[in-house]
């Protein structure tokens, strides 16, 4: 695990979260500047840095689909919208691939 990854970390339990949902794969938590009343990240707990990283790791790829799934159905979300940032050109801040999941207020489209 990178030394410096904040996620790597948060798996590890070597920094303290809000846990929502874990299995084999991926580990859910609260996200700490929470941009919608539910706002929580997705993780794989092998560090892989964006999407593209992801999507050449099938088992994980799959993995962090069913951690979705499984934040959707422990909070019983019917509506959500999921986020992935990639580059920081567009906002991602943590090179370990994340998916945000956020619900509980309105949401616009396009994205801002
Ligand atoms: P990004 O900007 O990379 O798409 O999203 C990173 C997210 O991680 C941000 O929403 C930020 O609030 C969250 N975050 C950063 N550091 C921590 C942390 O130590 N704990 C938790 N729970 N969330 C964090
Ligand atoms: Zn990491």
């Amino acid at each position: 695990m990178p030394e410096d990854c904040v996620f790597c970390k948060i798996v590890a339990g070597e920094i303290p979260a809000t846990s929502v949902y874990a299995d084999q794969h991926s580990y859910a938590f609260a996200d700490t500047n929470p941009q919608a009343p539910t706002h929580v990240l997705v993780v794989p707990r092998k560090h892989l840095q964006d999407l593209p990283d992801l999507a050449g790791d099938p088992a994980a790829g799959a993995g962090l689909l069913a951690g979705i799934r499984g934040v959707a159905e422990q909070l019983r979300l019917s509506d959500f919208r999921t986020v992935f940032n990639t580059g920081a050109g567009v906002g991602q801040s943590v090179f370990h691939v994340h998916a945000h999941v956020l619900a509980g207020r309105p949401m616009t489209w396009p994205p801002g």
